[in-house]
């Protein structure tokens, strides 16, 4: 099994040998026998049989060793951090990576006495950046809202020749689009809240890598928690069955409507790596088996984006991404309200900047609603 859509469906589905089911049993049970198991099993040790299931169709996807599965995307990114480096170490994050992410950074590292700095999307800023005390490369691709593009190949080749840690949060490629381990890269983090969640009802995250990275992790991850219960789980592994079906489909539904807003009036600017005059598109056709379902474009200056958002009928404002429903916000008012005007303005991040996380439906739909919205017809 190495095709994505099998293994999305089957890997890591354990037989239900108490009734035949084709699903995996939900087993809820938080309080385990510890006499006659050779391992004790608890939610906080991660080790539960609905954990365990979902983390292994993961590692298939991810092509992975091991993993964690956690609470939500952040408990991931926070383990990853607090797990990595200790004081007196140094990491380099790219600009544009997740608000959250970036507000973890300033907030909690500087004062574990970790040094850290913000360096442009690009390999050769990263390997300057690098000093003898960093640990840790830590990069997005595609960002937000942007979707620019970074050399995962070339990052993964930086780190591997210093002897530094590279890890990436994937939640935008999903493991259907973009396999950054099988690049190079050491570590792999999901808000599953998103894209492997997919019905945005879902909050959880994973962090995946080699055994021995997972494995260095578990000692803090025992103390600082962040587990999901057996519930959860299974919920998430019925939503995994989809995703190779889901990501795909709005890799292409983002493909068809990025080529109808590239020509439509009233846009100035579409934004998403498919399209010819990306910058990224030639990284991202060599990296991704797609270009995901994420784009943004620029209104005309003579189009409110916000009575444009009330005007949608299908698309649905509203934050957070990687659902089954296209949903749109602007990033000033969303992922980048805590951040000043100037500093939005330098990213190229201003109120005409709308954002798209598209769906499954149907592509034409979209388009015939995102026409209507913006020309008022
Ligand atoms: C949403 C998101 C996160 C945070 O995930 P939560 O599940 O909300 O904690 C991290 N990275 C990216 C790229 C995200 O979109």
């Amino acid at each position: 099994m190495t095709n994505k859509a099998t293994l999305s469906v089957h890997a890591g589905t354990r037989q239900d040998t108490v009734s035949g089911g084709v699903n995996t049993p939900l087993i809820a049970s938080s309080a385990h026998d510890y006499l006659n198991q050779p391992e004790v099993r608890y939610p906080r040790y991660f080790n539960t049989f609905n954990q365990q299931v979902v983390v292994e169709k993961l590692c298939a996807l991810e092509q992975a060793e091991d993993g964690l599965l956690m609470s939500s995307g952040m408990a991931a990114i926070s383990l990853l951090l607090v797990g990595t480096l200790q004081h007196g170490d140094h990491a380099v994050f790219v600009e544009g990576i997740y608000g959250g992410t970036q507000d973890w950074a300033i907030g909690e590292l500087a004062a574990r006495g970790i040094e850290f700095d913000f360096v442009p999307l690009d390999s050769n800023a990263i390997d300057a950046a690098c000093t003898d005390r960093t640990r840790l490369i830590y990069v997005e691709s595609p960002t937000n809202p942007l979707i620019d593009v970074l050399d995962l190949a070339a990052v993964a080749g930086i780190a591997q020749a210093r002897g530094i840690l590279s890890a990436i949060d994937n939640t935008f490629a999903s493991p259907i689009l973009q396999n950054p381990i099988a690049l190079g890269i050491d570590c792999v983090i999901h808000s599953g809240t998103k894209y492997l969640g997919g019905h945005s009802d879902l909050c959880c995250g994973a962090i995946l890598g080699s055994q021995e990275l997972i494995r260095s992790l578990r000692p803090k991850a025992y103390r600082y928690g962040g587990s999901i219960n057996a519930q959860c789980a299974a919920l998430l592994e019925r939503s995994l069955k989809t995703l190779a079906l889901r990501v795909q489909r709005q890799s292409d539904n983002a493909l068809h409507i990025a080529q109808a807003l590239d020509t439509m009036d009233g846009v100035d600017q579409v934004y998403y790596p498919g399209l010819t005059h990306h910058p990224g598109h030639r990284i991202a056709a060599r990296q991704m088996s797609g270009f995901g379902g994420m784009l943004s474009f620029r209104l005309a200056p003579d189009i409110d984006p916000e009575a444009c958002l009330r005007r949608l009928e299908i698309i649905a404002p509203a934050v957070s991404l990687g659902g089954v429903e296209t949903t749109i916000c602007q990033p000033v008012q969303t992922s980048h309200a805590k951040i000043s005007r100037q500093e939005c303005e330098r990213l190229g991040i201003t109120p005409q900047l709308l954002r798209l996380s598209v769906g499954i439906e149907a592509a034409e739909d979209l388009a015939i609603d995102l026409r209507r919205a913006i020309r008022a017809q």
